[in-house]
This record gives C-alpha cells, sequence and structure tokens, in this order.
C-alpha cells in the first residue's frame, strides 16, 4: 500500500510550481521571451569559469577510482578543511575540519541540522515572510515549525511576537537572511537582539536552543555591503550554506552545516550529522563536486546583474505607486498587491503576461513576489506591461 501521508501531498503542488508551469505553456503559444516569469528562483547567470576549469582539471588530472569514490560521510577531510580554513579567514572564526558537514545544498544542510537539534514534539521557530519548503524540512522532522508573523514594515523581525512564540518546547529558531521573499537582510542590531532575547530564553527554559542560520544568499548582497554573519552573535548557531544561487550550480547539489566551534556539543554535531545521513538515505553530496567547490573558495558567479534588475525593478514599481521594502540582497522583491487578495491581483496580472507569485504560501498575504534572475532586457521589457497592468486594472494608483 503506497503511503496515503506522502500521497495526500500530490494535491499541493507549491503554487510557484504551478505558475511556474504556467509560464512555460504560456511561453509555447507565445514564445518564451514574451512572458516575464517572474516566478521561480533558479539562477540566470553563468557558472563561473573556474569552477568549469577545476571539474575539467579533476577529471583529467585526477586518479578516477579516487575522485569517483564514496567519501566520507561528513565530507572529504580536504574539503572540510579548505571550509574551515576559508571561513575562519572570512568571518574570524576558528572552525576545524570536524566542524563541517557537506550537505545537497541547503535543503540537506536544515534537514540534517534540524535533526540534529531537535527531538519529535519539539518547536522551531522561524519568522514571516519565510520558504514555504521549511514546512516539509522542519515538519518531516517529528518536529513542528512555529511561524511568528512578519514585520511588513521593515522585514526585519517583530521581537514582542518572538518572545511570546518561545515555550518550554522550543529547540531552534530557524532564520534566512539575506531573504527569500522579501529580499531584505538581517541588521547587525536584528542579530543582536535575536541572540539576547536567545540566550534569555535558554536561560528561562534551561536548555539550549540552536540557532540554524539558512544562508543560501549571503553573496547576493547590494550597495556594497557584506552580510553579517549570524554565527558572530550567537554560540549555538548551526549556518546552512548552499553554493547553488552564489555559484550558479543548483542542480549540483552542494552545501554545507558549519557548526559554531563554541556552541554545545559542537565536537559532535557534525560526526551526528553523518549518522543522521543513514537514516535519510543522503550519505554525501559527489565527491567531485565536493572536490570543485573546494578548489574555488570565496568566488562567486557574476551576480551583479541581480542588484542591476532589483534597482530597475525597485524604481518602476515605487513610479508606481507599491508599496515596497527596497531589497538589501537576493533576487527577489516583495511589494504589497494592489489590492488585498494577492493571488486575485497575480491571476489578473497573468492577462498581461506578468507571472507574479502570490506571498500568501511565504506567510506574507497581501504581498507578492518577483524572482528577477532573469535577463535585464527582458526586466525592461516587462516595465510597459507592469504600467499597462496596473493603468488598467487599478486606474486610482
Ligand atoms: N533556503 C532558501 C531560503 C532558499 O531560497 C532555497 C532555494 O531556493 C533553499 C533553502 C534550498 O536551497 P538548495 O537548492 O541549495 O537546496
Amino acid at each position: 500500500m503506497v503511503s496515503e501521508d506522502f500521497k495526500s501531498m500530490l494535491q499541493g503542488k507549491s503554487v510557484i510550481r504551478q505558475l511556474s508551469e504556467y509560464a512555460t505553456a504560456r511561453g509555447n503559444e507565445i514564445g518564451y521571451e514574451n512572458v516575464f516569469d517572474y516566478s521561480l528562483g533558479n539562477p540566470s547567470v553563468p557558472v563561473p569559469q573556474e569552477f568549469t576549469d577545476a571539474m575539467v582539471r579533476l577529471l583529467t588530472e585526477e586518479d578516477p577510482v579516487k575522485l569517483h569514490g564514496y567519501s566520507q560521510s561528513q565530507g572529504i577531510p580536504s574539503v572540510r578543511g579548505a571550509h574551515a580554513e576559508y571561513l575562519n579567514k572570512r568571518f574570524g572564526m576558528n572552525y576545524t575540519a570536524e566542524h563541517l558537514f557537506m550537505t545537497t545544498g541547503a535543503a540537506g544542510a536544515i534537514a540534517h541540522a534540524a535533526r540534529a537539534v531537535t527531538k519529535p514534539g519539539d518547536e522551531v521557530i522561524t519568522f514571516a515572510p519565510f520558504f514555504p519548503e521549511y514546512i516539509q524540512y522542519i515538519n518531516r522532522t517529528g518536529a513542528e515549525l512555529k511561524i511568528v508573523p512578519a514585520d511588513t514594515d521593515t522585514f526585519q523581525l517583530d521581537f514582542d511576537a518572538l518572545e511570546e512564540a518561545f515555550s518550554e518546547k522550543t529547540s531552534a529558531v530557524l532564520i534566512n537572511t539575506p531573504n527569500n521573499p522579501s529580499g531584505a537582510m538581517y541588521t547587525e542590531e536584528t542579530l543582536k537582539t535575536l541572540a539576547d532575547m536567545m540566550r534569555r530564553m535558554q536561560d528561562k527554559y534551561d536548555h539550549e536552543i540552536f540557532l540554524i542560520s539558512d544562508e543560501p544568499y549571503r553573496e547576493i548582497v547590494f550597495d556594497g555591503k557584506i552580510a553579517p554573519y549570524p554565527a558572530h552573535f550567537y554560540d549555538n548557531t548551526l549556518t546552512c550554506y548552499s553554493y547553488s544561487k552564489s555559484l550558479s550550480i543548483p542542480g549540483e547539489r552542494i552545501g554545507y552545516v558549519a557548526v559554531n566551534p563554541a556552541a554545545k556539543d559542537a565536537d559532535i554535531i557534525s560526526v551526528m550529522c553523518g549518522q543522521i545521513s543513514r537514516g535519510l538515505g543522503h550519505n554525501c553530496p559527489p565527491s567531485i563536486i565536493q572536490l570543485a567547490v573546494s578548489e574555488v573558495l570565496g568566488i562567486t558567479a557574476d551576480l551583479s546583474v541581480y542588484e542591476e534588475n532589483m534597482n530597475i525593478l525597485y524604481d518602476e514599481l515605487v513610479s508606481l505607486g507599491f508599496t515596497v521594502t527596497r531589497p538589501g540582497g537576493t533576487f527577489y522583491i516583495m511589494p504589497k498587491a494592489l489590492e488585498d487578495d494577492s493571488v486575485a491581483f497575480c491571476n489578473k496580472a497573468k492577462e498581461y503576461d506578468l507571472i507574479l507569485v502570490p506571498a500568501d504560501s511565504f506567510g506574507a498575504p497581501g504581498f507578492f513576489r518577483m524572482a528577477y534572475c532573469t535577463d535585464t532586457d527582458k526586466v525592461r521589457r516587462s516595465l510597459p506591461a507592469l504600467e499597462k497592468f496596473v493603468r488598467e486594472c487599478y486606474p486610482k494608483y
């Protein structure tokens, strides 16, 4: 008999996927270049040459038996060591190889981190707006995802609401900065206040509360700024990273968990993740991809197009009368819809071949998300459609 639980998920196809499929089908009718598809967060820039060169070198120069062999369950030791050294230099940390665990992207990182620091029945707090897959990543561990409503003025954190959300059962807080879908980057002040409150709650409930920090957009930051590193502010931090966006290699499925050496049980968490892998049937990302990323630490794809696209869209949205918080990073922007029902708003936009995603499933009803990981030319060509949509459907704006 098939699992009724997973079978029931077949009805709940993600809104983003549905819209993306609609965009593809519409593209088959009128040419995809005429569909202004802002649905999927799929990187639009090529992988850097350095990564390709590293792959070619590995394939042509390394011993094939070793290269394509199993890696240790925590990841290849030299790869973990190289990551520790790089992170120490960049963020002033003191990781060793033993604090690193190589994963299949941020998804794999969060799935392991959550299992390492929760037990079934615990609660994991996150903040709206949030990446909807968090529901699967957390609830499938047997813990429960608890969502703190958004501070829709700034898309930083609502600390009064957070304080109310803590309970005896809280074992972790899951953050994502820079944030999908709002584009907000948490300030140092936000992270310090969060850390202070979490320390207070650890004392109050007399057990550790871990910070799981999801950072796949760490390198996509605007205005020449640098994303503050959350592990700096809080000892019990598990940093979850992905190369999907920074190197434009989402299909290669590579990332890591970095356990703050100052965390409780820091010396065993990465080893525990290796054991967790056995139950998940996940067992390490491919050896060649681990080796290739460790050869290009600090290198990114040319991510500048995202900032250019953001500026064009932000200016246009403001001039059309939208309420919108300027993103600090990522390739997402999340304006307020021009009517309360953002699903109706996005459905009307489809008539103008604008594929916008209602933010209801991100925990921000009334808003919509635009993923502007696309050609700048296409962003510019979408502006008349956006203007026509607003003028015709919402004449008072
Ligand atoms: N977390 C956030 C906030 C994301 O936006 C994504 C992917 O878009 C992920 C995690 C999953 O990343 P990966 O594809 O590297 O597993």
